[in-house]
């Protein structure tokens, strides 16, 4: 199952995931799984392009907002497997 919402940031329409094991959508596009509820901006869904920029090329906030060491290092492993990398966008 999945669903299509709008990214936040970059304003594109991209596919979310739904998580059978864990019955939720993935957490993954959810900006405050990350931060732990922090807030950046209103910012709430992210595709999983505007994930990486987010960790490239504005680490500073990422740093600031991603301080649980155990959501960073689940993220690392996220980006390690490529999986920002896997095209999400409904249209290119
Ligand atoms: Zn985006």
């Amino acid at each position: 199952m999945q669903r299509v919402k709008k990214c936040d940031k970059c304003e594109k329409d991209f596919i979310q995931k739904w998580v059978n094991r864990e019955k939720h959508w993935s957490q993954l596009n959810q900006v405050s799984y990350w931060t732990d509820d922090k807030k950046w901006s209103n910012y709430q869904l992210f595709c999983r392009s505007c994930l990486k920029d987010w960790f490239e090329y504005e680490r500073e906030i990422f740093d600031n907002l991603v301080n649980n060491e155990s959501k960073r290092r689940i993220f690392y492993s996220y980006r390690g497997h490529g999986a920002f990398d896997k095209p999400d966008h409904l249209n290119k």
